[in-house]
């Protein structure tokens, strides 16, 4: 690990807040400059988070010194190509059609990106990957994928593993919603893979920003030191402790939007004008009809905004939906049957 991450980090010393150098837990704290009144939103947060740490990674079962926590997987994607990527000079390796924050992330480092379609299947293509992998110091995989819906190939994804020497970074943001075990397993094998995972999905908390990285324990100690000090606002944080407390309650709502987009995936099949519905272990479901424009353009005058898609490689005249509420499927439902009546 350590030869890969950038040498000017690997005695880099951090940012030392007030909260690092006192390890009191009572008294009167005259150390950060802080104002005294309106508690709690006058005191930083814990840099190092760790009653949330805790949580999730009993969650998760994980070592707590192996979850690092970022605001969002964006900012852990951002901190992933920081931490390996020497700008002007190394690459990213994306599959499209996938998530586009990998790309635009880099970009903004002045990282190269490096594409290779996903096959006709939306699985990794491993011979055009090993063909272009020179430079590449990161390949973003992201399972279940965003928009396909598909898991990718676990045997391909071991391959991959097992020949490629940089970091392969696995993005499970909608593994709550698959049925099958995702790739956390492969990570006491490969110190080398990184598996993201977020609470702005099934854990109905994207206004709080919080994703996690799971992976070896070097690579948290590395990410901890290069990311802002007070990525983790309180707010968030406690608003996320309260509803990991009330996992059954999540466990049943992620339930009834699977059993919502089974239905969901059956009515869309009915269609005349649906070519396609595309299996989904995610939230959503990636659908090919015969003019995505026009019956994208017809559900948004009804109120129903989709997602097109149709602009990605290998997506012409695809939808993305979203699996809403029992109420909002059976809407969208109506008016697809109302269209070109
Ligand atoms: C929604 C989504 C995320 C979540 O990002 P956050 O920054 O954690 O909200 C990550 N990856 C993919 C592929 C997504 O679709």
């Amino acid at each position: 690990m350590r030869n890969l991450i950038r040498p000017h980090l690997h005695d880099i010393v951090p940012y030392s807040t007030a909260r690092d150098e006192s390890k009191a837990v009572h008294g009167v704290f005259l150390d950060a400059n802080e104002n005294p009144y309106k508690w709690p939103y006058n005191r930083y947060p814990d840099p190092l988070q760790k009653e949330l740490r805790k949580a999730i990674a009993e969650l998760k079962q994980m070592d707590e010194n192996q979850v690092f926590i970022g605001n969002g997987s964006d900012e852990i994607i951002d901190l992933l190509i920081r931490v390996f990527c020497e700008p002007g000079k190394d690459s990213i390796m994306v599959l499209p059609p996938t998530y586009g924050m990998y790309a635009v992330s880099a970009r903004a480092h002045n990282i190269r990106v490096k594409e290779v379609q996903l096959d006709d299947e939306f699985q990794p293509h491993l011979a055009g990957i090993a063909a272009h992998w020179k430079d590449v110091k990161l390949i973003f995989l992201c399972s279940p994928n965003n928009p396909t819906g598909n898991k990718m190939d676990a045997t391909r994804v071991l391959s991959l593993l097992e020949t490629f020497d940089g970091v392969v970074v696995i993005d499970e943001a909608y593994s709550d919603y698959s049925e099958s075990e995702g790739f956390k397993g492969l990570l006491s094998t490969f110190p080398r893979l990184v598996i993201m995972q977020t609470f702005s999905k099934a854990w109905s908390m994207a206004s709080a920003r919080i994703g996690i990285a799971l992976t070896s324990s070097e690579l948290v100690s590395i990410l901890n030191k290069v990311k802002l000090p007070y990525n983790i606002n309180n707010l968030s944080a406690n608003a996320l402790m309260k509803q990991i407390s009330k996992r059954s309650k999540v466990d049943l709502q992620i339930h009834k939007t699977i059993n919502e987009r089974e239905k969901l995936f059956l009515n869309l099949e009915k269609l005349p004008f649906v070519v396609k519905v595309f299996p989904s272990e995610a939230n959503f479901l990636l659908v090919k009809v015969t003019d995505a424009e026009r019956i994208y353009n017809y559900l948004s005058g009804k109120g129903i905004i989709v997602r097109n898609r149709s602009s990605c490689t290998g997506l012409d005249n695809c939808l993305r939906i979203t699996i809403g509420t029992n109420k909002d499927n059976k809407l969208l439902m109506k008016h697809l049957n109302d269209y070109n009546k």
